[in-house]
């Protein structure tokens, strides 16, 4: 057995029976290609930045290593990259940012893997993975084990949308990232708008200069992971009809919102718990970051069903006195 509390953000105890390192793609064709004929059980594991283990894990944790990164394609607008999914996410924008790419740099300071940002559609201040996702290479096979397959998934099959993919989603196959392809701009963006609200209005910003901004205002609200377990943001942010946003602001006047299409609105799930007088609680070692209302942490030594029993009851808390159904963005193992 083999602990992974140095292998999730939360820092939680679990125990899984066996945690194998995959470098290439035929290392990962060849280890499916065994479960498929021994039915063996995994999970394929990125930093563990957005996972809460409630309980041991019968089977193999795959970790896939590749770090490689090559230039596929470079145009005058644009350049291609290919990135191993095992390549640290920041790592990455760092990359891009030293060598003035844009695309990425809003998206500096996430935890996790390359491998994980196509799954989650990691998004931040106004920008999300899907905007810069060419492809993404995978190995598929059956969630029943039926077939080995390498799979090119392109931005449109990928089917991005708020934080999850059609890889997250997929009811019929599994996939495992080997390597990603971005597309980055060698010019600013025309639309600035993400800039000017992070207060950077100067004509002569460069993507090194909006990560480092990105930094300081991430490292000013979020718990440092080297004090404080947490996986960012446990709940995603509710989208509401007009109806039900008019309905609350009839009794709550500064209910925050922003326009999704023509029918929808999102309210921050974190604006939502703090209404409803949980900014800060803390019961034993868990509790809501008191700088952040939408990230739960782990004081140290918490257990994951403690963790989980907390985000339980905050969402029904919020059920009841608001009629909003908060999900979890955090996955549950
Ligand atoms: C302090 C903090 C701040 C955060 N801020 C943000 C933020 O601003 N925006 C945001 O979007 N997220 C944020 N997150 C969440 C997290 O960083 C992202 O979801 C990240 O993409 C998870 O990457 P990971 O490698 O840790 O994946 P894991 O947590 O290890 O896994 C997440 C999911 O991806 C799957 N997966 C991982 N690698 C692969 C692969 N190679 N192939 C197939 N499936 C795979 C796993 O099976 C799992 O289902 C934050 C987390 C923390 C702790």
């Amino acid at each position: 057995m083999i602990s992974l509390k140095p292998y999730n953000t939360f820092g939680v105890e679990a125990f899984a029976e066996r945690m194998l390192e995959l470098a290439t793609v035929e290392d990962i064709v060849d280890y499916c290609k065994l479960a498929e004929s021994s039915r063996r059980k995994f999970f394929v594991l990125g930093g563990g930045s957005n996972l809460l283990f409630v309980r041991d894990f019968n089977g193999d944790i795959l970790r896939i290593t590749n770090r490689d990164i090559e230039v596929v394609k470079i145009e005058d607008d644009y350049v291609d990259v290919w990135v191993g999914a095992g390549f640290i996410w920041d790592e990455f924008v760092a990359w891009t940012t030293e060598h003035e790419l844009w695309g990425a740099e809003l998206l500096s300071g996430i935890p996790g893997t390359v491998g994980a940002a196509p799954v989650q559609n990691i998004g931040a201040y106004g920008a999300e993975a899907a905007d810069i996702v060419v492809r993404a290479d995978t190995v598929c096979l059956g969630w029943w084990h039926e077939g080995v397959f390498l799979q090119k998934l392109s931005n449109s099959k990928l089917s991005f949308s708020y934080r999850t993919s059609y890889i997250k989603e997929a009811s019929h196959e599994r996939y495992i990232v080997y390597g990603v392809v971005f597309r980055l701009s060698r010019h600013i963006p025309k639309d600035r708008s993400n800039f000017v609200r992070l207060g950077l209005i100067d004509a002569d910003i460069t993507p090194e200069l909006v990560r480092n901004k990105v930094l300081e205002v991430r490292a000013s609200k979020l718990p440092p992971l080297s004090e404080l377990g947490s996986a960012g943001s446990f709940f995603k942010n509710p989208m509401v009809d007009y109806l039900n946003l008019h309905r609350w602001q009839t009794y709550i006047e500064d209910i925050p919102f922003y326009p999704q299409g023509a029918d929808l609105v999102k309210v921050p799930a974190g604006w939502i718990i703090e209404h409803c007088g949980w900014k800060g609680y803390r019961e034993g070692q868990v509790g809501v970051y008191p700088k952040h209302s939408l990230i739960l942490v782990n004081y140290g030594g918490a257990t994951g069903l403690e963790i989980l029993d907390l985000s339980l009851r905050i969402a029904e808390d919020v059920r009841k006195k608001l009629g909003v159904r908060l999900k979890p963005e955090v996955e549950v193992v």
